[in-house]
């Protein structure tokens, strides 16, 4: 495999700033928020209780990549105009999926970190529209990537100058179908072997289930994932995106606690001491 420049040097992993918060230092991280920014009292809602509990990202998506054009397609800038209110008043920053390469330069003073999202994994132009920036980016795994497409695609970014990449897995498509996608755990340690990128797990598009968020995060955790984006919103059931994977606040809150509670144990997992 062809990789230049997130391959890794002298065995060392590299973390990665998004504002004052650290991916990738050995630290867990928690990336919280709605699938879709719905409303300015629901974006601040959300962002006030996941930062009470401990995420330290705030996420919402503005411009929404839906399988159907008839479905809420999110509130484009008027969403990250309310994003980016939550994320003053708060004090946390924010990711926001772009999805078109033309939209690069006005996401960009919204966000504190670019999402590529599963569908946008392999859009070429738009991996080096954002790799021309010098803002963070999360990159999602396409969901029929294998992991050399996956660090393919982020070769693509940071051959354009901006390594400052983290991996998520957010499963993919398999013959299983109980479950929205098939989370493959197993990319984790071998994505931090072979690349020096952080490396985050999404499980709530990786199970579509919301009781079965906080089981593979705890799985994320012990393979040594580096963090968790996970959805919250404050009334799951009428949640205009993704309303069966989102946790409540509620729930979120007992998810933060034993997270927090458990990370410690796994430092050397993420550290790939093991
Ligand atoms: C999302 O994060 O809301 C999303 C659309 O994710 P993915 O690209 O992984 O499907
Ligand atoms: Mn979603």
């Amino acid at each position: 495999m062809d990789l230049r420049y997130i391959s890794k040097e002298n065995n060392q992993g590299i973390s990665v700033k998004i504002k004052d918060i650290v991916i990738g230092n050995g630290d867990f991280t928690i990336i919280a928020g709605p699938c879709s920014v719905e409303s300015s009292e629901m974006i601040l809602s959300t962002a006030q209780h996941v930062k009470s509990k401990g995420a330290a990202i705030l996420r919402g998506g503005a411009f929404k990549p839906r399988t159907s054009p008839y479905a809420f397609q999110g509130l484009k800038e008027e969403g990250l105009d309310m994003l980016k209110a939550a994320s003053q008043n708060e004090n946390i920053p924010v990711v926001s999926e772009v999805m078109d390469p033309r939209d690069v330069a006005v996401i960009y003073d919204y966000v504190d970190m670019f999402q590529i999202g599963s569908r946008n994994m392999q859009n070429f132009s738009l991996l080096k529209e954002v790799g021309r920036t010098d803002k963070p980016i999360l990159l999602k795994r396409g969901m029929a990537a294998t992991i050399e497409d996956f660090l393919m695609a982020a070769e693509y970014i940071a051959a354009e100058g901006n390594d400052r990449i983290v991996l998520c897995e957010r499963g993919i498509r398999t013959f299983e179908n109980i479950t929205r996608n098939t989370l493959d755990l197993a990319a984790v340690p071998i994505l931090k072997k072979l690349s020096k990128l952080p490396v985050i797990v999404d499980p709530s598009h990786g199970t579509g289930i919301r009781e079965l968020v906080l089981p593979m995060s705890l799985a994320a955790l012990a393979v040594g994932a580096d963090g968790v984006i996970v959805e919250v919103h404050p009334d799951p059931a009428c949640a205009l995106s993704d309303a069966e994977q989102s946790l409540s606040f509620e729930q979120f809150e007992t998810f933060a606690e034993k997270i927090n509670r458990l990370k410690h144990y796994f430092e050397d997992m993420r550290k790939g001491s093991y």
